[in-house]
C-alpha cells in the first residue's frame, strides 16, 4: 500500500443515471481510473442524480454493474457489490442539497452570488423583446436582480455575480492553454428554487468537498470549466487540473448513438466480449503508445499518461474492437485460464450446461479451453464450440450428420471405438502414433475417416483437433460416442 499524502491523487467519474451506460463515457471513466490506479490515488464515482425528470434508479444499477463488470472498481462511492463508502459521501449529488445551499449561502453572504426572483415569463418577456430588435441578439440575463438584494424566505434561484472584466486562464492538460473572458458568461444560476443545484455548481462544490484534483472528462464539457474555475476561485479555492478528452464518433462522423450499433456496456457483456478488450479498444481514444494496439490492464496503468493524450476525435470501429476481443481471448497472457472459465461460465450455463457444481464438468472445461480459444472470437461463440464436450452426447448437426454419418462410416467408426479403447498411452502423442499404425495398416489417410469421427464424437463437421477432441473426452467417452455414432448409421 502507498502512503496516502496530501499531494495524493484525486479522480472522479461523474455520470447521470439518465440511461445506461455509453462506451463513450466509459473511455473517461477509464482514463480517470488508469490514473488513479497508477498513481495509487483515488478512484471516487459520484452519481449526477438532479435531472429529476430523468434520473432513474435502474440507471443507476445498471451503471454500477456495468463499470464493475468492467473491473473500473471505485475506492469512493455508492454502495455496491463490496465497494464503494467513504469519507466524503453521500455520493448522490440529491442526498447533498444542504452542502450546496451552504456554499450558496456563503457565497451571497460574500456578495459574490445573489437571489434571483424574476419568474421565467419576465425573463422570457426579456427575450422576445430583445430577438424583436435584433433576431441574431444572444439573450443574457439583465442583471435585474444583482442588487436588489432580496431575502432568503422569497421565491428565488440563486445566480453568480460574474465578473464583468477579467478572463479566466487555465491550463489543459491535453488541449493547452485555454484563456476565457469573464464577459462572455452571464450570471448564471447555481441554485433553482428548489434547493437543486445546476450542473456548474453542484460539480464544483462536490469536487471542492471531495477533494479531487484532476477533472478529466469529455471535451464537450470545455464549455463549463470557465463558470468552473470561476467558482472556485469565489469559494476560495484552488481550481482541480483539467483535461478535456476528445469526442468518440460514428463512422459518419455524427454522435455516437444507438443507430451505430452496439453503444451501451451491456449489449457487449450480452454478446460475449472481454471486459478488458473493450477497455483495451476504448484506451486508444485519446490516447497512444506508439503504434501498439493490445494492452492488458497492467499494460494501461503502466503506459497511460496525460502527455500522450491527443486532441483528436476518433472514429468507432466495430470491426477493430472485435479483432481486439479476439486476440484477447487468444492470448493466455490477456485472459488467463481462471479468466476464461468465470467468463464462459455464464454462457454455457444459458446453454443448460452445469459447470459450476459439477467439478468433473469444470475440469474439462479446463482442459478444452486451450482448444477453442485460437478460433473462438467471443465468449458467446467459445460456449457454443466448448458445448459437446460438456454434454452427454453431442447435438447432432442434421447436414453433418446427412453428409458423413453413412453406411460406409459404419465400420471405421466401430474400428476406432476399438483401437482407442486400446490405447495405453493416452496422450495427444501416444493417439497419434496409435492412429498412424492403424491407418497404415488400413491403408488410408486420416483425412477419409476423420469427418465421420469428428461427427460422432463432436455433432458437427468443424472442430478441434481430432486427436485433442478425443485427448479432452478422455477414453470412456470417446469410445461410447464413436459406438453411438455407428449405431445412429442404418
Ligand atoms: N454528469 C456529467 C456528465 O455525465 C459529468 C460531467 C463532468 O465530468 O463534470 O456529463
Amino acid at each position: 500500500m502507498t502512503e496516502p499524502s496530501s499531494a495524493a491523487v484525486r479522480v472522479r467519474f461523474a455520470p447521470s443515471p439518465t440511461g445506461y451506460l455509453h462506451i463513450g463515457g466509459v473511455r473517461t471513466a477509464l482514463f480517470n481510473w488508469l490514473w488513479a490506479r497508477k498513481k495509487a490515488g483515488a478512484f471516487v464515482l459520484r452519481i449526477e442524480d438532479t435531472d429529476q425528470e430523468r434520473s432513474t434508479e435502474a440507471s443507476k444499477q445498471v451503471i454500477l454493474d456495468s463499470l464493475k463488470w468492467l473491473g473500473l472498481t471505485w475506492d469512493e462511492g455508492p454502495l455496491f457489490g463490496g465497494l464503494g463508502g467513504g469519507a466524503h459521501g453521500p455520493y448522490l449529488q440529491m442526498e447533498r442539497l444542504a452542502l450546496y445551499e451552504k456554499h450558496a449561502d456563503q457565497l451571497v453572504a460574500e456578495g459574490k452570488a445573489y437571489r434571483c426572483t424574476c419568474t421565467k415569463e419576465q425573463l422570457d418577456a426579456a427575450r422576445e423583446a430583445l430577438k424583436a430588435k435584433d433576431p441574431k441578439a444572444n439573450f443574457r440575463y439583465p442583471g435585474t436582480c444583482r442588487d436588489a438584494g432580496h431575502p432568503k424566505s422569497s421565491k428565488h434561484v440563486v445566480r453568480f455575480k460574474v465578473p464583468t472584466e477579467g478572463v479566466v486562464r487555465y491550463a489543459d492538460l491535453v488541449f493547452g492553454e485555454v484563456v476565457t473572458p469573464n464577459a462572455a458568461q452571464q450570471d448564471f444560476v447555481l441554485l433553482r428554487s428548489d434547493g437543486v443545484p445546476l450542473y456548474n455548481f453542484g460539480a464544483v462544490v462536490d469536487d471542492l468537498t471531495m477533494g479531487i484534483t484532476l477533472v478529466a472528462r469529455g471535451r464537450d464539457h470545455m464549455v463549463n470549466t470557465p463558470p468552473q474555475i470561476m467558482l472556485y476561485e469565489a469559494l476560495g479555492a484552488q481550481p482541480p487540473q483539467f483535461a478535456h478528452l476528445p469526442m468518440m464518433l460514428a463512422p459518419s462522423g455524427e454522435k455516437l448513438s444507438k443507430r451505430h450499433g452496439a453503444v451501451s456496456v451491456g449489449e457487449y457483456l450480452d454478446n460475449g466480449f472481454s471486459p478488458t478488450a473493450l477497455l483495451n479498444y476504448l484506451v486508444r481514444f485519446g490516447w497512444s503508445f506508439g503504434d501498439e494496439e493490445v494492452f492488458s490492464l497492467q499494460d494501461m496503468i503502466d503506459k497511460f499518461d496525460w502527455a500522450r493524450c491527443n486532441k483528436s476525435d476518433g472514429k468507432f470501429d466495430a470491426k477493430k474492437l472485435a479483432a481486439i476481443n479476439h486476440e484477447h481471448l487468444k492470448q493466455e497472457r490477456l485472459t488467463p485460464l481462471e479468466t476464461y472459465v468465470a467468463s464462459v461460465t455464464p454462457f454455457l450455463e444459458k446453454r443448460g450446461l452445469d459447470v459450476v457444481r459439477d467439478p468433473r464438468q469444470r475440469d474439462l472445461l479446463r482442459a478444452a479451453i486451450p482448444h477453442v480459444r485460437e478460433r473462438a472470437k467471443t465468449y458467446l461463440e467459445a460456449a457454443e464450440s466448448l458445448d459437446f464436450f460438456l454434454r452427454d452426447a453431442p447435438v447432432f448437426d442434421e447436414k453433418a450428420t446427412a453428409k458423413f454419418l453413412v453406411a460406409a462410416a459404419k465400420p471405421t467408426l466401430t474400428e476406432m471405438a476399438d483401437l482407442v479403447e486400446g490405447v495405453a498411452d493416452f496422450t495427444i502423442e501416444g493417439l497419434s502414433a496409435a492412429f498412424a499404425k492403424w491407418l497404415e495398416a488400413k491403408g488410408v489417410q486420416i483425412k477419409d475417416v476423420a469427418q465421420p469421427a469428428r461427427v460422432a464424437l463432436t455433432g458437427r463437421s468443424v472442430s478441434p483437433g481430432l486427436y485433442e477432441t478425443i485427448h479432452v473426452l478422455g477414453k470412456a467417452r470417446t469410445v461410447e460416442r464413436l459406438r453411438a455414432g455407428a449405431a445412429r448409421i442404418a
